[in-house]
């Protein structure tokens, strides 16, 4: 395929441009890191055709390249930041062998990389792209609080929505991911000296492991529902009967319907001490990724496309969560995955295969000329 021996002659440019940028060390939160990194990008899609526009928010700036055409555009979603504290690599990028290594290398400033190729590629060979929205996003790594609502409002415009974020380890693309519920569950007792008159008190704790057990029993691991009990905490000193305690529980599930069978659970806890109260605070951060026959026909269409590439692509699902969730579960169309193929997910060997770069950015840029 001539895009394919395209993208194999613009690879040592491409791991040029995915050193400078993956240099450009931004983990979210980090300001300084994320203005060195937008900066990048709008140095390297500002010459692009299109009109790159930049929003500055308290947790950096959200770019956003929009490419005029004829109907509905398609949203593609790119989040700049990364998981890793600054420092966090030996060398903040690498080449060995065929791996190369760096933060965000793979989750997903590669993924960005191969857009800007594929984007290059269009203007290079003339095809035609479709009506474009691309949205640069500094805060994914930390609930997407400042992009989601630019993400939502885009994506219901839109035709489809495009997530690069990496495949699978097997290198599959996404159409399901778990949605992401984050509660806490507070026991409020009553506190007594525990020498003197511990039968004056009513233990918070106590009332919190009762409650944690019950928690746990909402878990459905047959339908891939779990629940994680995994931050606790109370009380204030040994001898004294403790008065507050809390739990954090982590929930994932694949569908709608399940997340609302937990929260009724949930919600439906009854003190077991008598005198103890319980309060329940959170709710769902990422609603479920659920396939529907639309997105299902957009995958088969990237699948067709990686056929002809050589790559066997299968509708992959997986327990994490991320912007697709939002788009997804406004009924948008949704592909995810469409990244550079690697491994090491917010690990410090986080790598991506530098011999698969072309077929990735092939992949990308004829689905998007499918569009
Ligand atoms: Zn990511």
């Amino acid at each position: 395929m001539e895009t394919l021996a395209w993208m194999q002659a613009k690879l040592p440019e491409f791991l040029k441009d995915l050193e400078a940028f993956v240099r450009r060390e931004s983990p979210s939160k980090d300001l300084k890191g994320l203005m060195e990194a937008a900066a990048f990008l709008e140095e390297a899609f500002g010459p692009l055709q299109g009109r790159l526009s930049r929003k500055d928010t308290p947790l950096g700036p959200i770019l956003l390249l929009k490419r005029e055409g004829e109907g509905a555009p398609v949203l593609v979603l790119c989040h700049y930041d990364t998981v890793h504290p600054r420092g966090s690599f030996p060398e903040p990028f690498r080449v060995e062998r065929d791996r190369a290594v760096g933060p965000g290398v793979y989750d997903m400033k590669g993924g960005i990389v191969a857009l800007l190729y594929a984007l290059r590629h269009a203007e290079a060979t003339g095809r035609k792209l479709p009506p474009l929205e691309i949205l640069f996003t500094p805060d994914e790594e930390i609930g997407s609080k400042e992009s989601r609502p630019l993400i939502e409002a885009a994506a219901r415009k839109a035709r489809a929505v495009l997530v690069l974020e990496p495949p699978t380890a097997e290198g599959d693309l996404k159409v399901a991911r778990k949605g992401v519920g984050l509660y806490r569950l507070k026991a409020l007792g009553k506190a007594a000296h525990q020498g003197v008159e511990p039968e004056k008190g009513v233990n918070a704790i106590l009332e919190l492991a009762h409650q944690i057990v019950r928690v746990a029993a909402l878990e459905d691991r047959e339908k891939g529902t779990t629940l994680g009990p995994n931050v606790v905490a109370g009380g204030t000193v040994s001898n004294v009967v403790a008065e507050e305690a809390w739990v954090e529980i982590d929930l994932r599930a694949w569908t709608l319907e399940e997340v609302k069978r937990v929260e009724e659970g949930l919600k439906s806890l009854t003190p077991i001490l008598p005198g103890a109260r319980l309060e329940l605070s959170g709710g769902l951060n990422r609603p479920p990724m659920e396939p529907t026959a639309e997105s299902l026909a957009l995958f088969e269409k990237a699948r067709t496309i990686g056929e002809a590439l050589g790559l066997s692509l299968r509708p992959g699902r997986v327990g994490g969560g991320s912007d697709g969730n939002f788009t997804a579960a406004l009924g948008v169309p949704t592909l995810d995955g469409l990244g550079l193929f690697g491994g090491d997910a917010h690990q410090k060997t986080e790598y991506v295969v530098v011999s698969e770069i072309p077929r990735r950015t092939a992949l990308l840029a004829e689905l998007l000329y499918a569009l």
